[in-house]
C-alpha cells in the first residue's frame, strides 16, 4: 500500500515527559483512510494532525456507528520500539466492524499504516520508565444522513498520544463499587465490540462511583445482575483457593488482549485457571471465608490493576488486606518486561518496528 505523507509545517513542542497523563497530547501527524462502496477502502494518507471538517448530519454523530481500538508502542530498555500483539487489535477491529455493519478492513494494510505512522513519529515515543505512545485507531460513519441504516461511507483514522506511567507512584490497589443499577452491555448487544456506544452507557455509574470516592465500577450482567462481567473498562480476574477465575467471553464482555495474554501466561506457568461464570455472591462469600486471595483487572492502559476492596450493597470486603497480590505483581512484571524488552518473549508477542 502506498501511503503519501504530507509533513506538518508547524511541528509541536513536545510535552514534559514527567507530566504526560493519559490522552492529553497528540503527535504531529495522523493517518486517514476512506471507504466508499465504489472504491472500497481507499486514499490512505498521513497528514498533519488537526481538526476534521464534518457535516452536522454525519451519521456517527447521531447513531454512534463508531469503532475504536487501543494499543501502545513501547520504547524498550534496548532503545528498540516494540508493538505488543498488534495483529490481535486489528482482528478485533474487524470483529467490531462486523457487529456494527462496517465493511471489513484489510488487516495487513491497517498494520502497515499503523507501523508507518509510529515510525514517522518515533521521536514522540517517551523514554521515561513505563511511559508509552498510545495508539488510537478508530473509524466513523460519514454519510450526511439522518435515517437509520448502515452508512455507505466511512473514515478510518489513527492518532497517537504520548502517555505517562499509569502508576506514577508505583502500582497501587484500587477500590471498586459493584454497580447494581446501571448495566454496561447485554448479550446480543454490543458488549464484545470496541465501540463508543458501550462507553456512553457507563459514564453515569462511573461518575457516581468517583463521587463516592471509589476508583472504578465493577459491572454485573444485565439480565440478572448476578454475574461479574468487567471491572471499569478492563477484564476481571479473581484468585479463589489457588485457582484463577475469569468470566467467559459470553458476548457482553470485551475480549481483552491483555486478558488473553494473562490466560496464556497462567497456562504456560501451569497455574490452575478457569473461564467460567462467577457470581458476585461467590466473590463476597469466598472473601468472608478468606478464600478470595486476589483480584485484579487487565487492560492495555494499566496492564494489571490490583483490586484492594469491593463494595456491594453497603458491604465492603478487603482483598489481600488491600495489598498488591503476588500473582498480580508477577503478571505485571512479566507483561511489562516483555513489552519493554526487559524479558525474553517466548510467545512472539512483540514486533520490533
Ligand atoms: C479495551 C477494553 C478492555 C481491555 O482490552 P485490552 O485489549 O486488554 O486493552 C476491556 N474492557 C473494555 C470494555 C474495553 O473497552
Amino acid at each position: 500500500m502506498h501511503i503519501p505523507v504530507t509533513y506538518t509545517k508547524h511541528p509541536k513542542e513536545h510535552p514534559d515527559e514527567s507530566h504526560l497523563g493519559f490522552g492529553q497530547h497528540f503527535t504531529d501527524h495522523m493517518f486517514l483512510l476512506n471507504y466508499s462502496p465504489a472504491q472500497g477502502w481507499h486514499n490512505p494518507r498521513i497528514v498533519p494532525y488537526g481538526p476534521l471538517e464534518l457535516d452536522p448530519a454525519t451519521m456517527t454523530l447521531h447513531y454512534a456507528q463508531e469503532i475504536f481500538e487501543g494499543l501502545k508502542a513501547y520504547r524498550g530498555v534496548d532503545g528498540k520500539i516494540r508493538l505488543f500483539r498488534a495483529i490481535e487489535n486489528v482482528r478485533r477491529l474487524n470483529r467490531s466492524n462486523e457487529r456494527l455493519c462496517v465493511p471489513r478492513m484489510n488487516e495487513d494494510d491497517v498494520l502497515e499504516a499503523l507501523v508507518k505512522l509510529v515510525n514517522l513519529e518515533t521521536d514522540w515515543i517517551p523514554s521515561n520508565p513505563d511511559t508509552t505512545l498510545y495508539i488510537r485507531p478508530f473509524l466513523i460513519a460519514t454519510d450526511p444522513f439522518l435515517g437509520v441504516r448502515p452508512s455507505d461511507t466511512y473514515l478510518f483514522i489513527i492518532i497517537l498520544s504520548p502517555v505517562g506511567a499509569y502508576y506514577p507512584n508505583g502500582m497501587s490497589p484500587t477500590s471498586m463499587l459493584v454497580e447494581d443499577e446501571d448495566v454496561r452491555a447485554v448479550r446480543g448487544g454490543l458488549g464484545f465490540a470496541k465501540t463508543g456506544a458501550n462507553y456512553a452507557a457507563t459514564i453515569r455509574a462511573q461518575d457516581k462511583a468517583k463521587h463516592k470516592g471509589f476508583t472504578q465500577v465493577l459491572w454485573l450482567d444485565a439480565l440478572e445482575q448476578k454475574y461479574v462481567e468487567e471491572i471499569g473498562t478492563s477484564n476481571a480476574f479473581f484468585k479463589i483457593s489457588g485457582t484463577v477465575v475469569t468470566p467467559p467471553l459470553n458476548g457482553s464482555i470485551l475480549p481483552g488482549i491483555t486478558r488473553m495474554s494473562v490466560l496464556e501466561l497462567l497456562r504456560y506457568w501451569h497455574a490452575p485457571v478457569e473461564e467460567r461464570p462467577v457470581t458476585i455472591t461467590e466473590i463476597i462469600d469466598t472473601a468472608r471465608q478468606r478464600r478470595l486471595e486476589e483480584s485484579f483487572a487487565s487492560g492495555t492502559a494499566a496492564v494489571i490493576s490490583p483490586i484492594g476492596s469491593l463494595t456491594y450493597k453497603d458491604e465492603t470486603i478487603q482483598i489481600n488486606q488491600g495489598e498488591i497480590g503476588a500473582l498480580a505483581q508477577k503478571l505485571y512484571d512479566t507483561l511489562t518486561g516483555i513489552q519493554y524488552g526487559k524479558l525474553p518473549d517466548p510467545f512472539g508477542w512483540t514486533t520490533i518496528i
